[in-house]
């Protein structure tokens, strides 16, 4: 283990404070609530120290310098309060915004723009610009996700940096010379690699913003939640910016866009695209009402629906002796799913056949950054109750055969699309069973085969825990009311449990 790195104390505007011995300046005075204006520095990319906006005075130094290159140590006195520091930054920012176009109130950025906070905080100056702005390219598409505007670009070099030291994909770079720099995609470049989308958060002002996103919905009606993305092991922090008030402007989506949430431990700063733009079909295809598929139809209340099923469960366990209910899941569930998945199916209805591993339906590409081949956000959360470990997963091939050879009576899907995974198999095999139940977010092939449909919650519309693939149990919070007559997976789990009271009937019927 690393040693603690010594803390010495220092003066930042005349007031001694203590930091850790060779951090920079800068994100000491963060920690204290002093805010120094900078572009360039970013504290996963590095310090060019190129936008001089982040100056200040230091004690015994004949000019002011950047205070990110500047590294504490003990006895350091320095002011970014000082009026010639002011001067200085104010100064630094008109030279920032000579060529930059007057495009904020047409400026998607507006409302969380480096220059206008900036401006308003650290400008306030006369402008002495009398000749015509310098013209560049905008509007430009350079990737599925990204839009760029050249002149609004301050040459941050934040993009840049992004592509060479973590995608590592090298799709941008700055060229010219003098005033007429611009940032441009390489000679033969698109930005089309997983984690595109970042370049969006750390623009610090409108040069780059989210195709998708872009004119959708000002940046001041967004309710924004914090949650956990569901779209892969790792579980990255992620804040859901929700548009509940004018879900129209949004194409009906009430997500508006997904941003990362800064989390040492998880995902640092970063997000994949997969997880960014991953919401689109939280709103598309929802199943909102509990229903009976087979004849006759029926749409229910919840309590009357699991009375029902409640009821053809041990109707079949005690008429269909020898034989057995199998549950399809996955590691979508939250940890709290999970202990009232186990109460049910385990603890009462004894069940012998699950299949919940994540082959080969929820399985996708993983890489170094932070990419997990399992597109489930909670195994683990599985896992600590002993799924995967004493109880063991079917494959669908062992649970086909298992339905082919007349051992299983049953069917209990949670969220997992069966019929598609079996093809022209699944047909087959879902006439040889008396009771099949869907639950879960979304319409497809398995939810309109099923013999009952019970609508659950998407993430977003409930609060739950995740457990990544680490052991890190990340909490997530509800941004949005659920659809139609949705409730939490655990909340049926444990309704459904209620319903079963007396269970189980002799292990016989059950295995
Ligand atoms: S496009 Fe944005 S991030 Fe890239 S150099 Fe320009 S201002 Fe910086
Ligand atoms: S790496 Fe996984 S958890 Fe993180 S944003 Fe991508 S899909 Fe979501």
């Amino acid at each position: 283990m690393k040693p603690e790195p010594k803390r010495v104390k220092f003066k930042l505007n005349g007031r001694e404070i203590e930091a850790a011995e060779g951090s920079l300046v800068i994100d000491a005075a963060r920690e204290q609530g002093v805010e120094i204006p900078h572009y360039c520095y970013h504290p996963a990319l590095g310090n060019p120290g190129n936008c001089r906006l982040c100056i200040v005075d230091v004690e015994g130094a004949p000019k002011p310098m950047v205070s990110c290159r500047l590294p504490v140590k003990e006895g350091l006195a320095v002011r970014s309060d000082t009026e010639a520091v002011k001067r200085a930054q104010a100064s630094s920012l008109e030279l920032h915004l000579i060529n930059h176009p007057l495009d904020c109130p047409v400026c998607d950025q507006a409302g969380e723009c480096g220059l206008q906070d900036f401006y308003m905080k650290f400008g306030r100056y006369e402008s002495q610009m009398r000749e015509d702005k310098l013209h560049k390219r905008k509007r430009t598409v350079i990737g599925p996700h990204v839009v760029l505007d050249q002149e609004r670009c301050v040459l941050c070099t934040r993009c840049t940096r992004f592509t060479e030291q973590v995608s590592e994909t090298h799709e941008l770079g700055i060229f010219g010379r003098g005033h007429k720099e611009y940032i441009d995609l390489a000679p033969g470049k698109r930005l089309d690699n997983p984690y595109s989308g970042n370049v969006i958060d750390i623009c610090p002002v409108g040069a780059l913003t989210e195709l998708d996103f872009r004119f959708k919905v000002r940046v001041w009606y967004l309710d924004m939640t914090d949650s956990v993305c569901p779209n892969c092991a790792r579980g990255c922090s992620i804040s859901v910016h929700a548009n509940t008030k004018r879900p129209w402007h949004n194409d009906g989506r009430r997500v508006a866009r997904i941003k990362p949430r800064y989390n040492p431990q998880v995902n640092g700063y970063w997000l994949c695209d997969e997880g960014r733009f991953g919401f689109k079909h939280l709103d598309e295809n929802r199943l909102g009402r509990v229903m009976r598929l087979k004849s006759p139809r029926k749409e229910f209340g919840w309590d009357a629906a699991l009375g029902e099923i409640a009821g053809e469960i041990r109707r079949l366990s005690g008429d269909r002796g020898g034989k057995g209910l199998a549950v399809i899941a996955s590691g979508a569930l939250s940890n709290k799913d999970w202990t009232a998945f186990k109460g049910l199916f385990v603890d009462t209805l004894k069940v012998k056949h699950f299949l919940f591993g994540p082959e080969p339906d929820q399985i996708g590409e993983q890489d170094e950054l932070l990419r997990r081949r399992e597109k489930v956000p909670n195994l683990q959360g599985g896992e600590a109750l002993g799924f995967g470990g004493s109880i063991k997963s079917e494959s669908w091939e062992s649970l086909a055969r298992e339905i082919e050879s007349d051992r299983i009576w049953g069917l209990y899907i949670v969220d997992r699309d069966a019929a598609q995974v079996w093809g022209e198999r699944g047909r087959k095999l879902w006439d040889r069973l008396s009771l099949v139940v869907y639950q879960g977010i979304h319409k497809d092939k398995s939810s309109e085969l099923a013999h009952y449909r019970l609508p659950a919650t998407a993430y977003v519309e409930e609060e739950g825990h995740f457990t990544n693939f680490e052991g890190v149990v990340q909490g997530y919070r509800k941004a949005l009311e659920p659809v139609g007559q949705a409730r939490p997976d655990w909340m049926i789990f444990s309704a459904l449990r209620e319903k079963l009271a007396g269970f189980p009937v002799s292990e016989a019927a059950l295995s």
